[in-house]
C-alpha cells in the first residue's frame, strides 16, 4: 500500500525477487517501498523479510517478539542487519504519515496482529490469518474505505478434501484461518458509507476457489445492499493483483 508515493509492504512471503517481479508487473517501483511491516512470524509472511530489508535499506516493523521468533524458526542470521523495531499488539505507530494501529488476531503464530491503517485521508482495515472474529477485530475494521479480508476456505471444501485430520483441525479452529463462510458474515458488518473495495486473499488452494469466495462475499455484499458500490476482488497466490485507488 502507498500514500503519496510512499509504499509500505505489509508482509513478505516471497523471495526478495518473486517480491520485485510480482512488484513490477503491478507497476510499482520497488524503491519507493520505504518500509516492511509483518503480521506474524509464519513463513508464508515473513520468508523474504530479511533479504528485502537489507536490499532496500528498509526498516521491519514487527510485533514485539516475532524477530527473535522468526530467528529462531529460520536461523539467527535470516534478519542480520536489518533494522527492527517491535511494537506491542494493540498499539499504534507511525510511518511516514500513516499511522498503523494494530489489532491481536487469533492465531498460532508468536505473535499475530492485523492492521487499520489510516493517512488522514482514508482507512485501510487489513486482516488475514485468524481462525475467528471477536469484538476488537470487529471494531478495528469499522468505517473503512478498503478491506483486506482473509477468506482462506470453503467449509465444506475443508471437510471433504485431502488435508490430513489434524491440519483440518488446525485450519478449522479458532487459531487458524477464517473461512468464506466467517469472511461474508463479518463483511456484512462493515459495509459502510465509505466502503469502496473489499480485497479477499489468503485463499487456500486445496480448499476454496477464487469464484466460490467471490461469491459467498458478493452474496454478503448484496444483502447489505452494497454490490453496485463496492469493487469487489480476489487476490491470487500465483499472480499480482490489481492496484486499487481510493
Ligand atoms: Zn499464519
Ligand atoms: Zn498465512
Amino acid at each position: 500500500m502507498a500514500s503519496e508515493g510512499f509504499g509500505v509492504l505489509i508482509d513478505a512471503g516471497l523471495s526478495g525477487r518473486e517480491l520485485e517481479e510480482r512488484l513490477g508487473a503491478s507497476g510499482i517501483d520497488p524503491k519507493s517501498i520505504g518500509a516492511l511491516v509483518l503480521t506474524h512470524d509464519h513463513r508464508d509472511h515473513c520468508h523474504g523479510a530479511g533479504v528485502w530489508a537489507r536490499r532496500y535499506g528498509v526498516k521491519l516493523y514487527a510485533p514485539s517478539g516475532v524477530p527473535a521468533a522468526i530467528a529462531a524458526s529460520y536461523g539467527e542470521r535470516t534478519l542480520n542487519r536489518v533494522k527492527v523495531e517491535e511494537f506491542e499488539p494493540g498499539s499504534a505507530f507511525a510511518i511516514d504519515g500513516m499511522e498503523f494501529s494494530s489489532f491481536k488476531t487469533s492465531h498460532d503464530a508468536h505473535a499475530s496482529v492485523g492492521f487499520r491503517i489510516r493517512n488522514g485521508l482514508a482507512a485501510i482495515g487489513f486482516a488475514t490469518d485468524l481462525g475467528c472474529v471477536n469484538e476488537i477485530v470487529e471494531r478495528a475494521l469499522e468505517g473503512c474505505d478498503l478491506l483486506y479480508l482473509e477468506s482462506n476456505h470453503d467449509e465444506e471444501m475443508l471437510r471433504k478434501g485431502p488435508y490430513p485430520y489434524f491440519l483440518k483441525r488446525r485450519i478449522a479452529s479458532a487459531l487458524g484461518h477464517l473461512s468464506n463462510e466467517d469472511a461474508s458474515k463479518l463483511l456484512r458488518k462493515l459495509v459502510n458509507p465509505n466502503l469502496k473495495g473489499v480485497v479477499l486473499g489468503h485463499l487456500s488452494e486445496t480448499n476454496n476457489e477464487p469464484a466460490v469466495a467471490f461469491g459467498e462475499a458478493h452474496t454478503a455484499l448484496t444483502l447489505e445492499g452494497a454490490e453496485e458500490d463496492v469493487l469487489l476482488l480476489v487476490a491470487r497466490q500465483s499472480v499480482p493483483g490489481r492496484v486499487v485507488d481510493i
